[in-house]
């Protein structure tokens, strides 16, 4: 019963690992992430800004190509080895494509979304534009929220999800944490 149990379970840590691969390596490449200062500090918004939200959606949405990998193995090792490891390796990647699909249909927000792109753009162009926030706009994204580090306007109420850079708590730690939250900001945005 016990053995059964662990085998399940490793089953099903291997099949999140797996998912979770092009988020967590992708954009971790150090060339990838040079245009960014080190994580946790706040990015500046730019159009790589822009654009690594944008590669991070879709990482986001590869995890379903990724979870048929764990699918199949899942269905070898059910037919010819270890029945709880399929098991577990199915039911991880199984919900993973199910609750990505049904969250796309129900219009749930994953993390990194199209509209927070526009967001963070339309942030770009007033700082731009006659209507910023002071005469020296600079948007950078803190860990609660957008803000002008010039005269501290809140210029976007949205706590900054994982962003692909290096985590600084290091691999295994960062590893951890984002295998647990799935990229997710920790803390919530500052009006609630
Ligand atoms: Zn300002």
């Amino acid at each position: 019963m016990w053995a059964e149990f662990i085998e399940f379970l490793i089953g099903a840590v291997t099949a999140h690992m797996i998912t979770r691969v092009p988020f967590l390596t992708f954009p971790r490449l150090k060339t990838w992430n040079e245009q960014f200062p080190p994580h946790p500090e706040a990015v500046y918004v730019d159009a790589h800004l822009i654009q690594r939200v944008m590669h991070m959606r879709f990482f986001h949405w590869l995890s379903i190509v990724f979870a048929l990998i764990p699918l199949v193995f899942g269905w070898f090792s059910m037919s010819y080895g270890s029945a709880a490891i399929g098991f577990g390796m199915w039911s991880v990647s199984g919900w993973l494509i199910l609750s990505r699909l049904t969250g796309f249909l129900a219009g749930e927000e994953a993390n990194w979304t199209k509209q927070l792109a526009m967001n963070l753009q339309l942030v770009r162009n007033r700082a731009d534009s006659d209507e910023s926030c002071c005469n020296l706009p600079y948007p950078v994204w803190q860990v609660t929220a957008v803000r002008c580090t010039n005269c501290g306007s809140n210029l976007l109420n949205k706590p900054r999800p994982d962003l692909g850079r290096p985590r600084s708590d290091g691999w295994i730690m960062g590893f951890v944490r984002l295998m647990i939250t799935d990229g997710r900001p920790i803390v919530a945005s500052e009006e609630e």
